[in-house]
């Protein structure tokens, strides 16, 4: 655990009590402070006493007297309408965090290390996950943080020259101040969860925050492949600092580039590619040499040698329930892409393949499949499961792609083994929610791998 002793003998309260807040609770405990936790949800509250935590209803605090608010990123601070504890808080002019800033004013008891963000709309996790595997597999120490893995605070420190690579939502760049990042990333910006940011302006706002928190030696990590991108280099560079362009939509003379696999870093040679990424499994498609090139530019930001990078990119295992390979039977590759609740996700793993059997479907999300048509001539059958599957059987039908009413996983995997020749992919890419069925996506995708490993034939686990 990473102790907080920033508050020692004061009152800190604490709202919100998943992983990250009880984390947070203790961490702040064991630096000193008096702390008191509170969440909405009754089994919440009750879990948090069991761990001998105390209780404090946030009507009954008296907020003139607590140092800090810290909130969990689940709850809305401003939009659509900030939660009451918020409320409570500005109106008595407390300070609103998040458990990332408690690391960050934790940080200076800590061995020397370096920190590397990571947000954007799309491939934060992968590429947090990416860097950190670069770090380690470059002879370094890391931990992917943040949003993935573990909640920050119940982290060992690392050792001396670790580096902390935390993955970043909007809802917890919100929430910090005092972080001040060697390395920050900026993958993309597409619209999203904008009813909880007020709008486009705010949620590119928001994201862009991260290099205000840089100093001169911080180096900006940038994809340009979106108008917004191109835009916070410009801002960034005009004002003098270290920003590395990122992009994926050819070669190009500044930072760092990929074109047809081949990933060029401007800084060594224009001409001359670095290495090629065609072949690694776990970084297939072009969003994910996105994901590549910038966790490339962060690797060397941080120090680590070109070769040894590339060599690192090849041994990246890739994470769980995002375009995972997870067994090849008879020539027939499974993949499981749960992690796709939309049809834009969908579209990426679409993309990725040439013979797609395809099991979709869940609670479906606004807009439907209808954006996915230009792909729809690489699925050879749709395998459709859950409330969706009258709706997407509709669109399929009328585009002319064959359908089979499953309605369960167990059916679809089942469907989709039958019909599959070698050189198939049998794709689970939803594009939809999976709470029609799941309790989360990570359930849907092991219960799709369960089903694969059950399959008979030569099966090749991944
Ligand atoms: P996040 O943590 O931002 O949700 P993930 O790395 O978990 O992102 O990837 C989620 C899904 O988004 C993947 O299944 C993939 O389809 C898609 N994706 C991944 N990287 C990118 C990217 N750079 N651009 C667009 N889409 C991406």
């Amino acid at each position: 655990m990473i102790r907080v002793p920033s508050y020692r003998d004061r009152d800190v309260a604490v709202f919100g009590l998943a992983r990250s807040g009880i984390a947070a609770a203790r961490a702040l405990a064991s630096g000193g402070a008096r702390v008191s936790v509170w969440d909405d949800s009754d089994a919440s509250r009750r879990a948090a006493a069991d761990e001998g935590l105390a209780l404090g209803d946030p009507a009954g605090l008296d907020w003139r007297r607590e140092a800090a608010l810290v909130l969990s990123p689940g709850v809305p601070l401003t939009h659509p309408t900030p939660h009451p504890v918020v409320a409570l808080a500005r109106d008595a002019g407390c300070p609103i965090l998040g458990d990332i800033d408690l690391f960050a004013q934790a940080e200076k008891t800590l061995p020397a290390h370096s920190v590397a963000v990571v947000t954007g709309t799309n491939g934060k996790s992968t590429t947090t996950a990416l860097l950190a595997h670069l770090v380690a597999a470059c002879g370094g120490h890391s931990v992917a943080c943040g949003n993935i893995g573990q909640p920050i605070l119940d982290l060992e420190p690392l050792p001396d020259g670790g580096v902390y690579v935390i993955e970043m939502s909007s809802y917890q760049i919100d929430l910090t101040h005092a972080l001040r990042p060697e390395v920050a990333i900026l993958l993309n910006i597409t619209p999203d969860h904008l009813d909880r940011h007020g709008g486009m302006a705010n949620y590119v706002a928001v994201k862009r925050r991260i290099f205000d928190w840089q100093d001169a030696r911080g180096v900006a990590v940038i994809g340009v492949d979106d108008e917004y991108g191109q835009e916070a280099v410009d801002r960034l560079a005009a004002r003098g600092r270290n920003v590395v362009p990122v992009t994926v939509a050819g070669r190009s003379d500044v930072g760092v580039s990929v074109q047809d696999a081949r990933l060029y870093d401007s800084a060594i040679s224009p001409s001359e590619p670095v290495c090629s990424l065609d072949g690694i499994e776990s970084l297939r498609g072009r969003h994910n040499w996105q994901n590549a090139a910038a966790a490339y530019a962060a690797a060397r930001a941080l120090g680590f040698a070109p070769d040894a990078i590339a060599e690192a990119l090849r041994s990246f295992p890739g994470l769980a329930h995002r375009m995972e390979l997870v067994a090849t039977v008879r020539g027939v590759r499974y993949v499981n892409d749960s992690k796709a609740t939309n049809a834009d996700a969908t579209a990426r793993a679409l993309d990725s393949f040439e013979r797609v059997r395809w099991i979709a479907g869940g609670r479906a999300k606004e807009g439907g499949i209808e954006s996915l048509r230009p792909w729809f001539p690489r699925v050879v059958r749709a395998y459709l499961i859950g409330e969706a599957q009258e709706a997407f059987a509709a669109v399929l039908e009328r585009a002319g792609v064959a359908v089979e009413r499953c309605g369960t996983m167990e059916r679809a995997v089942a469907a989709a083994a039958r019909d599959a020749h070698a050189d198939d992919v049998v794709l689970l890419s939803p594009a939809c929610a999976s709470f029609d069925q799941y309790r989360n996506f990570e359930i849907r995708g092991d219960h799709f791998r369960a089903l694969v490993s059950g399959l008979t034939g030569d099966s090749a686990p991944c």
